[in-house]
């Protein structure tokens, strides 16, 4: 097949391939966008049915893009969130190959590097990799495959009825587990709910989304240290949003666990730390609304007092006396979810950009193999460069990082001494 060159190839088209577009069509880059399947295709199939996006419609998204017929408050449907990006995409006509899927992505001899796709091979002197955060479905072994027991990860969970009849657990709560959990006790079901460290800021505050409260303060913009960790957020837009309450929760059915720890004959056994780990995340929520009301006070701003916000309900059963192990079958549990999260998956990705266990090595998503970037990591650079609204200031970054060494390779002297 014949060569294709450009100067920069950009792998993956969800929303960081369509900021690193936006950005590069704007420096007058010459670049195309490789997507093994449709723009923005993890929105439409690696999501529940009922998902709606976990912020508000004025801030989930890119700065140059409103969403049509939303008010600015909606939680998004995860479908209209796609056809946004898609949308967008064609709003500066992004070169987006759908259907490609790179093979390899490999250096050249003398420089630039040699990109095998399922549509040819191209040639590009720079490759930015956006295939984001959420690649591979990360299931950990703890429960062999048994009869009569459906294991699913959560991106393959689409809606209640498309599971067995019986009750289901649920293995993780940030806010994918505590989404598919509410989701599933709008059903009969026993649901059961296995809760680790989380964070779970309020919904709202003082007239305003925690989505506002974590940027004014500043915590979306967090910057990237060492010890940067991704604590997972339970957070839920459905239903038109609310604070996910994990003891309002239990007082409607839900039974919480600790943290997932074996399995043996049937029988699950979870970590004694239900109770820390609620307490914890209590602790979180209530350090949001000391900040708010201090940047409140700070800045003399008009937001109605909220007492109620500051009262935690009495602790349910569950809590009080945490189970350390249940028989899936005496519960009639037939559906196992793990919400568990996400690994990497860069086989394709065939250069010097790594550290040990395939962890990428850069700083800011300037990777350690010059010409490679990465794009839409959890913290590549602040707490927001995972999301819609921070990807978007990561792939400028980038680019502008490709046009100044553009700029310096275009220097055709030859450093006389004048
Ligand atoms: C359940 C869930 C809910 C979320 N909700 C929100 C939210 O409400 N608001 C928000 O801001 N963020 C949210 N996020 C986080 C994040 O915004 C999304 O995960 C988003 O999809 C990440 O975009 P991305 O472009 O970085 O990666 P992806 O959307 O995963 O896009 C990567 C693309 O790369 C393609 N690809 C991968 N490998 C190759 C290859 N070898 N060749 C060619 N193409 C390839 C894939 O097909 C895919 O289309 C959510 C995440 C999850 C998991």
């Amino acid at each position: 097949m014949p060569l294709k060159q450009t100067d920069v190839v950009v792998v993956g088209g969800g929303q960081a391939g369509i900021a690193a577009s936006e950005h590069l069509t704007k420096a007058g880059i010459k670049h195309i966008v490789l997507e093994r399947a449709r723009t923005a295709e993890n929105w439409r199939s690696m999501r529940w049915d009922s998902l709606v996006a976990n912020g508000p419609a004025w801030h989930d998204r890119f700065p140059n893009m409103k969403f049509k017929n939303q008010h600015q408050d909606a939680f998004v449907p995860k479908e209209e969130v796609a056809d946004y990006l898609v949308d967008y995409a064609k709003m500066f006509g992004a070169p987006i190959h759908e259907g490609v899927n790179v093979n390899s992505v490999q250096r050249k001899d003398k420089g630039g590097f040699v990109i095998e796709t399922t549509d040819g091979v191209f040639e590009a002197s720079y490759v930015i990799s956006a295939t984001g955060a959420f690649q591979k479905a990360m299931v950990p072994p703890i429960v062999p495959e048994i009869e009569k027991i459906k294991q699913i990860h959560s991106t393959a969970y689409r809606n209640p009825g498309a599971l067995p009849k019986g009750n289901v657990i649920i293995i993780g709560a940030g806010s994918s587990g505590s989404q598919i959990a509410a989701d599933l006790m709008k059903t009969s079901r026993k649901i059961f709910l296995s809760v680790g460290a989380h964070d779970r800021p309020p919904r709202r505050y003082r007239n305003r989304d925690f989505c506002w409260w974590l940027g004014v303060l500043n915590l979306w913009d967090a910057e990237a240290n060492p010890s940067s960790t991704h604590t997972t957020i339970a957070v839920s837009g459905a239903d038109g949003g609310s604070t996910v309450d994990f003891r309002k929760l239990a007082n409607k059915g839900l039974t919480l666990l600790g943290v997932t720890e074996k399995f043996d004959d049937g029988v699950l056994t979870f970590k004694n730390n239900l109770t820390e780990n609620i307490s914890e995340g209590d602790k979180n929520y209530l350090s949001i609304l000391d900040l708010a009301d201090a940047y409140v006070d700070r800045n003399g701003l008009d937001l109605p007092l909220d007492p109620e916000a500051r009262e935690i309900g009495p602790d349910p059963e569950c809590i009080v006396r945490p189970i350390r192990s249940i028989d899936l079958y005496e519960e009639n549990i037939t559906t196992i979810i793990w919400a568990t999260g996400f690994a990497n998956d860069y086989d394709w990705l065939q250069v010097d950009a790594f550290e040990a266990n395939n962890i990428p090595s850069h700083k800011r998503g300037i990777s350690s193999e010059p010409g490679v970037y990465f794009l839409g990591l959890p913290w590549q650079s602040r707490r927001g460069s995972s999301f819609i609204w921070g990807v978007w200031h990561d792939a400028k970054f980038i680019v502008d990082h490709i046009q100044k060494q553009q700029g310096y390779l275009a220097y055709s002297g030859s450093a006389e001494r004048l």
